[in-house]
């Protein structure tokens, strides 16, 4: 019995560990400087009431009362704030939340994390790289292949929509240059030859 009291503090340690490693690559994104930055005046021109309070005031939208938590559509998400691409509908699942839920970014690089307490506990915010907007939270209870859920705001997200593909630009026609023997004719040999033997005249 003991030992498997050890097993379960084991465990425990290394899920402890985990929440850690998520929360530690935050890199303070308040402070941190952005690609992209714009007034106070400017966000609130840009933006709705809703998106500003979400994005920039770190405001959270009621759930089930965004644009994307039941989208099915296949495309990508957009930082509304400044158009860079966050998420893809391969990555998004049913999390049952009322929040657009993936468990993946479309790049890491594209988003950054900090620890927020404003609840009282731990959690880790997600914001935009580029601009700094806020996004949501992620959490350790995803589904495979990441055990990530990224429980995001549709108010902080622009979906752009596939546009079905016609002809997949996979393969290249590679123009297959034919090689011409140029076999340069030189102009016959057997030119008239100048000077005609001269007739003695008798
Ligand atoms: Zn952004």
């Amino acid at each position: 019995m003991k030992l498997r009291a050890w097993k379960f503090a084991l465990i425990g340690l290394v899920a402890g560990s985990f929440a850690v490693t998520v929360a530690t690559n935050a890199q303070e994104p308040q402070t941190k400087k952005r690609k992209v930055v714009k007034t106070d005046a400017e966000w609130r021109k840009q933006l709705s009431r809703e998106q500003y309070a979400v994005t920039r005031q770190a405001d959270t939208e009621a759930a089930f009362s965004g644009k994307y938590w039941n989208n099915h559509a296949k495309g990508i998400y957009e930082c509304i704030c400044c158009d860079t691409p966050l998420f893809s509908s391969k990555t998004k699942f049913e999390s049952g939340t009322g929040w657009p839920s993936f468990y993946a970014p479309l790049d890491k690089s594209s988003i950054d994390t900090s620890t927020d307490y404003k609840l009282g506990y731990a959690r880790t915010e997600v914001v935009c790289q580029t601009c700094g907007a806020h996004l949501g939270h992620v959490f350790n209870d995803g589904p495979a292949p990441t055990g990530l859920r990224f429980c995001m705001n549709s108010a902080s997200l622009k979906f752009i929509k596939d546009v079905p593909q016609t002809k997949p630009k996979a393969e290249k026609k590679e123009t297959s240059k034919t090689e011409k023997d140029e076999k340069k004719e030189t102009p016959a040999k057997d030119a008239p030859k100048t000077g005609t033997p001269a007739e003695t005249p008798k």
